[in-house]
């Protein structure tokens, strides 16, 4: 098992601003293995705990590493499953993880996806405010296609929302997914929270995003999730060269 880390560019700097940690699992026999193929079944036999405390601590030692360089402050996303959220002990891991580390809590933030706030509200909520005392920060990720209702964030301390690649599949001028995704984004300023648009793999979804006032991208035509040592070079050119 390792971690990979895939950019997220700020669109009116044009610099990454933070990453995304993503679990890889190398098998001997099957090659790499997709988390997609592997999460849910370390969510059905309960290692999914153990694993995420295992990604928690690494994406938490990389980035206080990076802190601690010249390579400046880097966001650090790293994505949770249900499973932990509903465990009771996220908070108080979280707490130990920042403590074993020394990372500043403002550097970590957790990717959630929108099913996961939408089932067991009321406990949801609390857990999420004791992340915020902690000082780390929350985003929705593959925002969209679920439940198309922006009510219910206001109910979460969330700082950002991440568009799902299927909706920036398919925004060409027009269609009804460029559309959705400007209204989206409209949305989501009006209420203070940042866009973040995954899954980006052209100039055209470039350029749309834009003009529409999207925060942040991320995608394999930006970057693709890479390891740490590869990520390093290219954190050192200062400015993105991404032209539209
Ligand atoms: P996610 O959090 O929505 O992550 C985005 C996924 O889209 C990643 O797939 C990434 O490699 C992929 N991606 C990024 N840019 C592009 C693009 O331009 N085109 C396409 N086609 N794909 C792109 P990955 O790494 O296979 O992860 C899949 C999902 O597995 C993640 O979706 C996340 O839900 C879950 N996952 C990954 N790592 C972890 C982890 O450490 N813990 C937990 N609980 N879940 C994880
Ligand atoms: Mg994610
Ligand atoms: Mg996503």
């Amino acid at each position: 098992l390792f971690l990979v880390y895939q950019p997220k560019v700020d669109l009116s700097s044009d610099t990454i601003v933070g990453v995304e940690a993503l679990l890889r699992w190398r098998h001997p026999e099957f090659g790499d293995v997709s988390p997609t193929v592997f999460i849910p079944i370390a969510e059905e036999t309960g290692i999914i705990d153990h694993l995420g405390e295992w990604v928690l601590q690494g994406a938490c030692e990389q980035a206080r590493q990076w802190q601690q360089s010249d390579l400046g402050n880097l966001q650090m996303a790293v994505n949770v499953s249900s499973h932990q959220l509903k465990s009771g002990n996220l908070a108080c891991s979280v707490k130990k993880t920042l403590d074993r580390t020394g990372l500043d809590p403002q550097l970590l933030e957790f990717e959630l996806t929108e099913s996961m706030l939408m089932d067991n509200t009321d406990s949801i909520v609390g857990l999420l405010h004791d992340l915020k005392a902690l000082g780390v920060s929350m985003s929705v990720d593959d925002f969209g296609p679920g439940y198309s209702s922006m009510a219910y964030l206001w109910r979460f301390p969330v700082v950002a929302i991440k568009i799902d690649s299927a909706f920036v599949a398919d925004i060409s001028d027009g269609s009804s997914d460029a559309v959705l995704v400007r209204a989206i984004v409209g949305l989501a300023s009006g209420i203070n929270l940042k866009t973040v648009a995954e899954g980006i793999e052209n100039q055209e979804q470039l350029d749309f995003l834009r003009r529409c006032g999207c925060d942040q991208v991320q995608g394999f035509y930006l970057h693709k999730p890479m390891e740490a040592s590869q990520l390093e070079p290219l954190l050192r050119s200062a400015k993105e060269t991404i032209t539209s």
